[in-house]
């Protein structure tokens, strides 16, 4: 089996799940080779049998505190360790899976799974959400106008290549408490050019090994399942 797992403690788990679905119902003859199974993540034995997690959007405070109270915390920060496992965040997601956190809440919590610096609620709010299609063509295969939504959405703001940085005078910054530190290549795939006349590229996905990270909501992308087949098919069958 295939064990696909959404972490089920808040947020947009459901809408995951449902994309993962729909692209094995879609593609019968590709995946004949293989029995999926998804499931909703709540408790430690379920984690451990997935073989991808999806941490999905939602609030990223919320996930933590959950995680804390349910005793999930230690088994995820454990589950991001095992670099056969994919793991992709989305949104609040990624700030979780994140190694660094700019603009976060003390007492946050963050998993370390992926070498990044991440910013909470990065557009401003005037711009709370809003829609874009972008062109992925450089990593999913013909993929020119793929419809993404953000919502309070947060940022890359910077690669760690090397571990963490400190932060400069007058930042707060929330480090992951995990000693794990993802040795495989960071990737940048997508960053949004002047935006808003912003003079700097804003860093909405990553990859690093089996590990995604994506600003915006893919499962909110009405009967686009492009990117759930992506992840499928490059993060969790390759290598299998
Ligand atoms: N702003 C939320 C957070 O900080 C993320 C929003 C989302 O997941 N759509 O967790």
């Amino acid at each position: 089996d295939v064990v696909l797992g959404v972490l089920a403690l808040q947020g947009a788990f459901r809408e995951h799940l449902e994309y993962f679905r729909k692209v094995i119902e879609s593609h019968p003859q590709e995946y004949s080779q293989y029995n999926f199974r998804f499931i909703e993540v709540k408790t430690e034995e379920q984690l451990n049998s997935c073989d991808s997690l999806v941490i999905p959007g939602g609030e990223s405070t919320s996930i933590s505190l959950i995680a804390e109270r349910t005793h999930l915390l230690q088994p995820l920060m454990d589950f991001v360790k095992n670099e056969q496992k994919s793991i992709w965040g989305t949104c609040a997601g990624l700030i979780f899976l994140s190694k660094q956190l700019k603009n976060g809440k003390v007492g946050q919590k963050l998993l370390g799974g992926l070498n990044v610096e991440v910013a909470r609620n990065a557009f401003g709010r005037q711009i709370d959400s809003f829609e874009s299609k972008l062109d992925f063509s450089t990593f999913i295969r013909d993929c020119t106008d793929f419809p993404t939504v953000f919502i309070r959405a947060p940022v890359i703001t910077n690669v760690l290549h090397d571990g963490v940085t400190e932060a400069k005078e007058g930042e707060e910054i929330i480090y992951s408490a995990n000693d794990y530190n993802n040795k495989a290549p960071i990737e940048i795939l997508y960053s949004l050019k002047n935006y808003h006349n912003i003079d700097h590229d804003l860093i909405v996905a990553v990859r690093q090994g089996r590990r995604l990270g994506t600003s915006f909501h893919p499962e909110l992308a009405t009967d686009d399942y492009r990117f759930h087949k992506w992840y499928i098919d490059e993060f969790v069958l390759k290598g299998l």
